[in-house]
């Protein structure tokens, strides 16, 4: 017979240290195994976890000592206002990617919206969306600040990122957003049969680490394809920031996420293909993080 004294209570278990997992993980592992909401942790801190809890706890821990993210776990990450599916196909979405949201919805209010009275439909694209994170927070707030005047294509090289990219439009309530598999901006090029489309702003997350960098020890669950480019790390946004020029509008907006130590590079290439207005902006952590240029 299991004895019940030795299961651990809420309060117990929120006292443990458990090495490499940070509390805040164990807290939200814990919610999560007793489906419970926070309030919980403090009015029941005596409730005794049922035995498939503590086993569920406590493989859980293990997994996320041996590398695994909390967010794998549960399969869900928030993100801006709202919530998005993840999986080993995905990268985690960030806080410090929030910045590049709040930053492009400024420069739409700014130079879109308030530029423009004709209404004319407008088109922003993000390569490599993954969860769909970006583009799908964009769509979001574009819906309530200019309903149905944004059309959204959100591209990844990745066909089951593209799955859950797919899956959190809909958990989102996002319609007007289409999803194209493609190597950065390959399928739009011109065809007999389509025009190439221009868009009125560029967003992008690309992988950026450097391949032998320390700190890829820490994201190994995460899909390697999402976060190390070649060239130093600036080989995609490179590519990016060249071919981008031909589906920018006139005065269109290019912003790419980038490493908090790149930013003068960044910069440099930007000037280099002929963007004007160059900046960088620095994430919630006071870090280099996104560089912004306009095209024509
Ligand atoms: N910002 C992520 C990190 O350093 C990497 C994201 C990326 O490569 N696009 O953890």
């Amino acid at each position: 017979m299991t004895n019940l004294s030795l299961r651990p209570s809420i309060t117990a278990l929120k006292k443990a240290n458990y090495s490499n997992v940070p509390s805040h993980w164990v807290t939200d592992w814990l919610l999560y195994v007793l489906q419970k909401s926070a309030s919980f942790l403090i009015t029941d801190g005596d409730y005794q976890l049922t035995e498939s809890e503590q086993i569920q706890f406590e493989t859980g821990i293990a997994q996320m000592q041996s590398g695994t993210p909390l967010a794998y776990l549960t399969g869900k990450q928030a993100f801006w206002s709202l919530e998005f599916e993840v999986n080993e196909h995905t990268l985690i979405p960030r806080p410090d990617t929030e910045v590049l949201v709040e930053r492009v919805l400024g420069w739409i209010d700014n130079h879109v919206q308030s530029d423009d009275r004709n209404n004319s439909s407008k088109r922003l694209l993000d390569l490599g969306t993954g969860s769909g994170c970006i583009a799908i927070s964009l769509a979001h707030e574009l819906q309530i600040l200019a309903p149905n005047r944004w059309q959204v294509t959100a591209i990844d090289y990745s066909q089951p990122a593209l799955e859950v990219a797919k899956r959190n439009a809909n958990l989102n309530d996002v319609s007007h957003i289409e999803f194209k598999q493609s190597d950065w901006f390959s399928v739009l090029k011109d065809s007999e049969a389509t025009e190439r489309p221009l868009f009125d702003v560029i967003v992008s997350n690309p992988p950026y680490i450097v391949n032998n960098d320390q700190h890829l020890d820490k994201l190994k669950a995460e899909p390697l394809s999402a976060l190390v480019a070649p060239d130093n790390g600036l080989g995609d946004i490179k590519q990016i920031a060249d071919q981008a020029r031909d589906y920018l509008i006139h005065g269109g907006l290019l912003a790419v996420e980038h490493g908090y130590d790149q930013g003068e590079l960044v910069r440099q290439i930007f000037i280099d293909f002929g963007y004007d207005q160059v900046e960088t902006i620095k994430d919630y952590g006071g870090n280099d993080r996104v560089t912004w240029g306009v095209y024509g």
